[in-house]
């Protein structure tokens, strides 16, 4: 994925703001304990975004769906359908269906964006057919993390507000899963890059010297990954902090 990840985190603790902003100001205490991690993730989407623009503009040989297309098959991959997805920046990899999703701006784009991040895409596929450890661990623990996102989240808000520290250690636990599975990503989508990266140069599909705008556009989309897990740490840190002090009087 390209940096789609921490928009949810984005959202999410904005919405936990609005709704802690009603019950009690505590979560302005949040916002500003995770404010280095908010200002990083919008440097980073900014980066995106301008990358990708001007990545958008340098002409490639082969739209994003022939480049992954030629990676996956030169990795023995012919199985791994490249399918059209809606939306903007919502390519990914499903390791469930072994199915590489592009956006239509990708699949079809003749440029250096595309091409970058079709790339970036099949290194996932090519991480799941190795069965390259971070992306197997993280994916077990998509489940856990989703639980406890929302679990986690809520009971963390309820234990501040009604001042009960069990169950504000009970959220603390629940969101450790959170910041578990940002941490274990930061490998998955450094190696995704990397493999995309040198492939692209080694089967040719960019010359070397034609690779900067591919690298802008994915260390960009790397940053966003840094961004959300410093994110998620600040946040698990703020409640351990809340935790100790309460537990203290
Ligand atoms: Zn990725």
């Amino acid at each position: 994925m390209i940096g789609s990840g921490f928009v949810g985190m984005v959202l999410l603790a904005s919405v936990g703001v609005v709704i802690g902003q009603m019950i009690m100001p505590f979560n302005v205490g949040l916002l500003l304990f995770i404010a280095p991690a908010l200002l990083l993730a919008l440097i980073a989407q900014m980066m995106v975004k301008s990358a990708y623009a001007s990545a958008n503009r340098v002409h490639a040989r082969l739209s994003g769906y022939a480049a992954a297309r030629f990676l996956l098959d030169r990795a023995g991959l012919q199985s791994v359908d490249i399918e059209q997805t809606p939306g903007h920046l919502s390519d990914h990899y499903d390791p469930r269906s072994k199915v590489l999703r592009l956006s239509n701006e990708v699949y079809h784009g003749n440029t250096m964006a595309a091409v970058g991040i079709a790339a970036h895409e099949a290194g996932h596929a090519i991480q799941d057919a190795e069965r390259y450890a971070p992306l197997v661990i993280r994916n077990l623990a998509v489940p856990a993390a989703g639980f406890g996102s929302n679990a986690g989240m809520i009971l963390l808000i309820l234990g501040v507000v009604l001042n009960q520290p069990p169950l504000l250690l009970l959220g603390i636990i629940l969101f450790s899963c959170v910041v578990f599975f940002q941490v274990i990503n930061l490998p998955v989508e450094f190696d995704a890059s990397a493999r995309a990266k040198t492939l692209l140069v080694d089967l040719g599909v960019v010359p070397a010297q034609e690779m900067a705008p591919v690298n802008r556009v994915l260390n960009a989309a790397a940053l966003t990954y840094v961004a959300a897990t410093l994110q998620a740490i600040l946040t698990l840190l703020y409640f351990i902090l809340r935790y100790a002090g309460s537990s203290r009087s």
